[in-house]
């Protein structure tokens, strides 16, 4: 790797490419309501067949160019990533890249079991979050719309955890008048376990969730709620570009994170591209259009070319959606095209 290169690549806004998101496959075994709603995605819903994702090879490829790129840090994310069959071995091309110095995935860990949890570590991945947006079975069956149960994802962390994948993130995403009422219980919880809850703010993802602005509780308010049983405390970021703002409880049962990106958002610190299943370059969450890898991968680009395409995407990139949303928030939501979450990842 040239050390020329390093945080060199810089965005329209200055910004530096730091991060990959990797999503391995559209498909989930969950329906839930704020991301794959089963109205949309019922059983009609055509996902992409198997020869149009990338394969492996083709992900390992592009990856480590990025990683050339100045990437530190990749994520894999979908749809459900376990669902992608043997992720461990695409794990463990990913661990091997020179220059990655963490690998995560975001999981709903329906699939995530012990054995499967002990896999994917001895593989090379380091840490895990997994998603769980109640403590009670009927918000959280409500919320993943496939009756699947809040002990099998609880087993999950615990299978994580005991496999080293620490410390366990957990996700919850906040909808006002789904799951509201349980942010309290998610907080008694999970203090003092080791593991850091994150509370996500409902945002306008893809096209068709049905997003309205009065189901997001506002970071401040979920803070409000907590701080007054548990005072907190503010915690400085870890690294620069984090997108969870931190907080740890003052009586020392550990810390959490707030996701706000839309009453607080951090566009101006996104360093993250994101990789699409069929190899697709996004360089926004919010994206309509990525720029297509997978094409030139397929049609016998030597890496300089494909270099050249990632380079130019990341010059080219000025996305600031969640920032331009809180600025001029009618004009913006629910006219954009926009690319679905379940494609991107989160
Ligand atoms: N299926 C995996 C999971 O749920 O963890 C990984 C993919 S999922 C798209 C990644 C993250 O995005 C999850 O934590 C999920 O809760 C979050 N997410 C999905 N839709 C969202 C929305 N509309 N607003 C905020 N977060 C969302
Ligand atoms: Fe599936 Fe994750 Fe989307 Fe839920 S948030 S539907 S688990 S991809
Ligand atoms: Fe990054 Fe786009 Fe989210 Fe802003 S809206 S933080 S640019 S992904």
């Amino acid at each position: 790797m040239s050390s020329a290169s390093e945080g060199l690549l810089r965005d329209q806004l200055g910004r530096a490419l730091r991060d990959l998101r990797i999503s391995v496959t559209d498909r989930c075994n969950f329906r839930c309501v704020y991301c794959m709603p089963k109205a949309v995605f019922g059983q009609h819903f055509r996902f992409l067949p198997r020869e149009e994702l990338l394969s492996f090879e083709e992900i390992e490829r592009v990856a480590r160019l990025f990683a050339e790129l100045g990437v530190r840090k990749i994520r894999l994310t979908g749809g459900e990533p376990l669902m992608r069959r043997e992720l461990e071995r695409l794990v463990a091309k990913l661990a091997a890249i020179p220059g990655i110095e963490d690998l995560a995935l975001t999981t709903n860990g329906a699939l995530l079991t012990p054995d499967r949890a002990r896999a994917l570590r001895e593989a090379g991945l380091r840490r895990v979050t997994v998603s769980l947006d109640a403590l009670d079975d009927e918000t959280f069956q409500r919320m993943n719309d496939v009756g699947f149960p809040v002990s099998r994802v609880l087993d999950a962390i615990e299978a994580a955890a005991r496999a080293g994948l620490r410390p366990v993130k957990i996700n919850m995403v906040v909808k006002r008048g789904w799951n509201d009422q349980a942010i309290l219980p998610m907080a008694q919880h999970f203090r003092g376990s080791g593991h850091v809850l994150r509370f996500i703010e409902y945002m306008d993802v893809g096209t068709a969730n049905g997003w309205r602005l009065d189901e997001v509780v506002p970071a401040d308010e979920i803070l409000d709620r907590i701080n007054r049983h548990w005072p907190l405390e503010p915690v400085p970021p870890a690294h620069p570009g984090e997108v969870a703002t931190r907080y740890r409880y003052r009586d020392g049962a550990g810390e959490i994170g707030i996701i706000a990106s839309v009453t607080h958002p951090f566009c101006r610190g996104c360093t993250r591209a994101r990789l699409s299943p069929e190899g697709q370059l996004f360089t926004c969450l919010f994206a309509a259009r990525g720029t297509d890898l997978r094409q030139l991968l397929r049609s016998g680009a030597d890496d300089a070319t494909l270099m050249a395409a990632i380079r130019n995407t990341w010059q080219g990139r000025a996305d600031r959606y969640s920032e331009l949303r809180r600025l001029d928030t009618p004009s913006l939501v629910g006219t954009r095209p926009k690319v679905e979450m379940f494609r991107i990842g989160g």
